[in-house]
C-alpha cells in the first residue's frame, strides 16, 4: 500500500489525478469511524486508525497481503460482489472476528471499483443507529472533492505569486543592463588605451574588472531569457539557415575568453550540413551555454570542442515497429544535425545527469551562475523539437543537441 493512489475525475476534470497516497491516508486517518477501502479482489487498499484499532483489539493484526474477505470478513467474495452489483450498492454482513460477533457495512463505489467498509461498533449495531449520521460514501466523495478544490485554490495561487516574483525579478535585471553596458564600455576604452597609456598593473586589473562585468552581463541576460520563457514569450523565428555559420560566428566570438584562459577551442563543423529552417539566434543561444559551462569547468591547459554532423535521427515512438524492423526501412538521408559540446573538466556524476537540466539546479557551488544556462537551452532546443542530453563518465563532459531539419 505504498506510493501515489490514481482518484477518478470528477465531473468538470478530465484526467485522472494522482494524489499521494500519504495525503490520502492522512484525510482518511481524520475519519472517525472505523473504515476499510478495498479493490474488489479483497486487496486492501486504505485502512484507517479506527479500523485497525479494531482489529488489534479483537486479536488480528492488518499485515501485507491480509484479503479483506478470505481474512478479515471469512466472506464468500463472489456472493458478496454479486449482492453488491444489483440493489443498492450496498448491503450488511455479519461475522466473527475474534469469538466476537461483528457486523459490517460494505459500499461498492462502481466508478472506481472500490470497496468501502465500515465497520459497525457494538453499540450501533444493537441499537441501530440513525443512517443520517453515518459517513456515507456521498460524504467522503464530498470531502474529496473539497480538498480537491482547496488544493486547485493553493497551486493556483503559488503559480501566481511566482509569475508575480519572475516579473519582479526580470525588470531588476533589465535595469542592470544600461549601466552594465556603460560600464563595459568605459573598460573597453581603457584598455584600448584611449584615455591614456597604461601600466602593466593596470591594464591586468582593468581586464579582470572587465571579465567580471562580462560575467554578469551574461547573467542578467540569462536570467531575463530564462523571464522571457517562462512568461511564454519563446516564438520561433524560423528560417532557412546555415548552421555552420551560426556556429562559426559563436566559436569567434568566443575565442579570446578561451584564450584568456589558456583553453583550447577546437571547432569544426561537417561541410555536408545542408541549410535548414531553424531560429539562428536561439539555437546559438543553446550552444553558447554548453560552450559558457565548459570553459567555465575546464582547467587550463584542457580543450573544449564544438563538433556538429548530419545525423539519421529515428525517433522512438511506441506505435512503430522495434528497433530490428525500423531498420530496414533505413531513413534515406540525415533528418537532424547532432551539435556536440566535449570538454576535458572533472565530468558530471550519473545522479545529476537529468536534474542539471531543470531550473535553478547547481550542482558545482565553486563556479558562478545561476543553474538556468542548461535549463534555457532545454527549452530552446525542445522547442525545436529537438532533444539535449549529457554523457559524462569519470572525466569530461560532452553535451549534445539534436535539432531536426524539418522545421515546419
Ligand atoms: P550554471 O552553470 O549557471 O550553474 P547550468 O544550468 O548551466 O547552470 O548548469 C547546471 C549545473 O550543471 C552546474 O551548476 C554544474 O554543476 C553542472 N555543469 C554544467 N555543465 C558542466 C560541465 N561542462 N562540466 C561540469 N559540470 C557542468
Amino acid at each position: 500500500m505504498a506510493g501515489r493512489i490514481a482518484v477518478p475525475p470528477m465531473a468538470e476534470e478530465g484526467s485522472r489525478a494522482l494524489i499521494p497516497l500519504d495525503f490520502v491516508r492522512g484525510l482518511f486517518n481524520t475519519i472517525e469511524k472505523p473504515l476499510i477501502v478495498a479493490e474488489r479482489n479483497g486487496n486492501l487498499l486504505l485502512v484507517n486508525t479506527g479500523a485497525e484499532q479494531f482489529v488489534e483489539s479483537h486479536g488480528y493484526a492488518i499485515t501485507p497481503g491480509l484479503n479483506l474477505f478470505k481474512d478479515l470478513l471469512k466472506a464468500d467474495t463472489r456472493k458478496i460482489l454479486e449482492e453488491l452489483e444489483k440493489g443498492e450498492h450496498r448491503l450488511e454482513h455479519h461475522f466473527q472476528i475474534g469469538g466476537v460477533k461483528s457486523t459490517v457495512l460494505v459500499q461498492w463505489m462502481p466508478g472506481p471499483d472500490w470497496l468501502v467498509v465500515e465497520i459497525k461498533s457494538k453499540s450501533e449495531t444493537q441499537t441501530g443507529a440513525d443512517p443520517g449520521t453515518q459517513l456515507t460514501v456521498q460524504e467522503l466523495l464530498q470531502e474529496r472533492e473539497i480538498t480537491y478544490r482547496n488544493l486547485l485554490a493553493a497551486y493556483l495561487k503559488l503559480q501566481e505569486v511566482n509569475r508575480q516574483k519572475t516579473v519582479f525579478l526580470a525588470s531588476a535585471a533589465h535595469e542592470l543592463k544600461t549601466p552594465l553596458a556603460v560600464i563595459k564600455g568605459y573598460y573597453d576604452l581603457l584598455l584600448a588605451g584611449s584615455l591614456g597609456r597604461l601600466t602593466d598593473k593596470q591594464r591586468d586589473i582593468l581586464e579582470e574588472s572587465k571579465d567580471s562585468c562580462e560575467r554578469l552581463v551574461r547573467l542578467v541576460s540569462m536570467f531575463l531569457n530564462y523571464s522571457a520563457l517562462e512568461s511564454g514569450k519563446l516564438v520561433l523565428q524560423l528560417r532557412e539557415n546555415d548552421l555552420r555559420d551560426c556556429l562559426d560566428e559563436l566559436s569567434k566570438r568566443w575565442v579570446e575568453a578561451f584564450q584568456r584562459k589558456s583553453v583550447k577551442l577546437d571547432a569544426s563543423f561537417d561541410p555536408s550540413i545542408p541549410t535548414f529552417r531553424f531560429d539562428y539566434q536561439k539555437v546559438q543561444q543553446a550552444a553558447a551555454n554548453l560552450l559558457d559551462n565548459a570553459l567555465k569547468h575546464t582547467p587550463s591547459g584542457g580543450t573544449v570542442t564544438l563538433r556538429a554532423a548530419p545525423h539519421f535521427w529515428e525517433r522512438r515512438v511506441a506505435a512503430l515497429a522495434p528497433v530490428e524492423e525500423r531498420r530496414r526501412f533505413r531513413l534515406p538521408r540525415p533528418n537532424s544535425v547532432e551539435v556536440s559540446v566535449t570538454d576535458s573538466g572533472p565530468g558530471i556524476a550519473a545522479e545529476h545527469h537529468q536534474e542539471i537540466f531543470e531550473d535553478f539546479v547547481r550542482v558545482d557551488r565553486n563556479t558562478s551562475g545561476m543553474g538556468l544556462g542548461l535549463a534555457i537551452a532545454k527549452r530552446l532546443i525542445q522547442a525545436h523539437r529537438g532533444k539535449i542530453w549529457v554523457e559524462s563518465e569519470s572525466r569530461g563532459s560532452r553535451f549534445t543537441f539534436l535539432l531536426p531539419m524539418d522545421q515546419g
